[in-house]
């Protein structure tokens, strides 16, 4: 049907023409293995090599920052666990395992705890930690669980305000004396998913820095809808993905500067400078190269178009539905996201009656399989449970025209009279 309109953008695009008509000669035609010695795998790695160059440059880094990657959740993988997991051992921390946590039935010897972590004070004052956000996406956060869980890093998520943004105070006592010492790692969002709010990411590494504690930033909702400047902001690692920004999906990458200590996490021939082993995708990283190109040129032409736009979203949102709040920064966010909770209703029940009009936005996280939870971001923003059930977001990759802001609006109108008068 002609007349949708796609306001998804946060969850993912349609791959770029542009994209599509540079990558096809890297599918079949220069197909070559770029680890070949041959003619056609120096084609494929001089490609590779341009691709990679073009592409940290599009980010504001060098082409030796760049390990290509699937995609952000790869990326955020790789940093948070490789990272927190090479600065332990580096650190002299010591994993605590607390035996008995979990059981599998498998008892052997006498059946005591292992390992170390045992001798009371010392090993908790040897425990190493990893600091992230409490508004991090679950690529992050289940990343940092996860150490938890193995490795019995004290996983500590600093809070936010009602606007999502980390408390940077609280970031400060978190690093201070011992606790900084013991920290691996800071991770934190640099645009969030579902409210759309940047961070003040520069000023997060400089608290971070000043502890001796690098930095990862998961970039994936702002590649390619805010300018990034990877190494002015001396930001240790940083994650995009590519679907995001118009690439096909399962591709991503991780800037990453060679002073952090990391672990791969996938051990093979060593390709990715031995941080990403596997054969190197190389149409897909000559996508992410043009994609990165093309969005950085489309943020320079329609930076105030998108703006301009999502203000006159927002507002038309809160004449239909006066009762509306929006959620996040009303500033400092993401050019094309506008995110509200919407009262008396759920935010799914809203996102299927407008779907059925041909208008498709999202309740929630985009990312989480389908599950209907209670948006957590919302809940650390200090919204209750009803409200954070009732939050819908509206994203989009290029300007609205003042018609689709109205359909959506009469749409959105419709809906919510509907839902709220059942
Ligand atoms: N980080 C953030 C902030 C995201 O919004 C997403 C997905 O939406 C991811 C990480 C994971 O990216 P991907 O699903 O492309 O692996």
């Amino acid at each position: 049907m002609s007349d949708e309109i796609y306001l998804d953008a946060s969850a993912t695009e349609p791959v770029s023409s542009g994209v599509i008509e540079a990558m096809t000669p890297f599918l079949a035609d220069a197909f070559g293995n770029p680890a070949s010695v041959h003619q056609p795998g120096r084609t494929a790695a001089r490609a590779l090599a341009a691709a990679r160059e073009a592409f940290a440059a599009g980010l504001g880094g060098k082409s030796g920052d760049v390990v290509f990657t699937s995609g952000g959740t790869e990326s955020d993988n790789l940093a948070i666990k490789g990272i927190a997991m090479a600065r332990m051992k580096r650190m002299g921390l010591c994993p605590a395992f607390h035996a008995g946590d979990e059981t599998d039935g498998y008892q052997s010897g006498d059946g005591g705890s292992h390992g170390v972590g045992e001798d009371g004070q010392d090993a908790e004052s040897r425990r190493p930690r990893i600091v992230i956000s409490a508004v991090e996406h679950p690529a992050v956060s289940q990343a940092a669980d996860w150490l938890g869980r193995w490795f019995g890093f004290e996983v500590v998520r600093v809070p936010v305000d009602r606007q999502a943004h980390i408390d940077l105070e609280a970031l400060e006592d978190e690093l201070a004396g011992r606790k900084g010492e013991r920290t691996t790692l800071v991770s934190v969002m640099l645009a969030n998913n579902e409210v759309g709010t940047i961070e003040p990411v520069s000023q997060i590494v400089e608290i971070a820095h000043a502890h001796h504690v690098p930095v990862h930033v998961d970039a994936v909702q702002a590649a390619g809808r805010i300018p990034i400047r990877f190494r002015d902001w001396d930001i240790d690692a940083l994650a995009v993905s590519g679907h995001k920004f118009a690439t096909p999906k399962g591709l991503g990458a991780l800037m990453l500067r060679n002073r952090v200590p990391i672990e791969p996490l996938i051990s093979g021939g060593g390709q990715e400078h031995g941080l990403r082993s596997g054969t190197q995708n190389v149409a897909g990283a000559v996508a992410l190269a043009v994609a990165i190109g093309e969005a950085n040129e489309r943020m320079r032409d329609e930076w105030d178009a998108m703006v301009a736009s999502r203000n006159k979203l927002i507002d038309a949102v809160r004449r239909v539905v006066p009762a509306a709040e929006l959620t996040g920064d009303p500033e400092a966010r993401l050019p094309g996201h506008a995110s509200f909770v919407f009262p008396g209703v759920t935010g799914e029940a809203l996102l299927v009656d407008l779907d059925a009009h041909g208008i498709s936005c999202s309740s929630g996280s985009a990312c989480a399989m389908g599950r209907h939870e209670v948006p957590p971001t919302l809940m650390a923003m200090g919204f209750d449970e009803d409200a954070a059930k009732s939050a819908l977001r509206m994203s989009f990759a290029r300007p609205l025209t003042g018609d689709q802001i109205d359909r959506v609006a009469y749409a959105l109108e419709g809906s919510y009279t509907r839902l709220t008068q059942r």
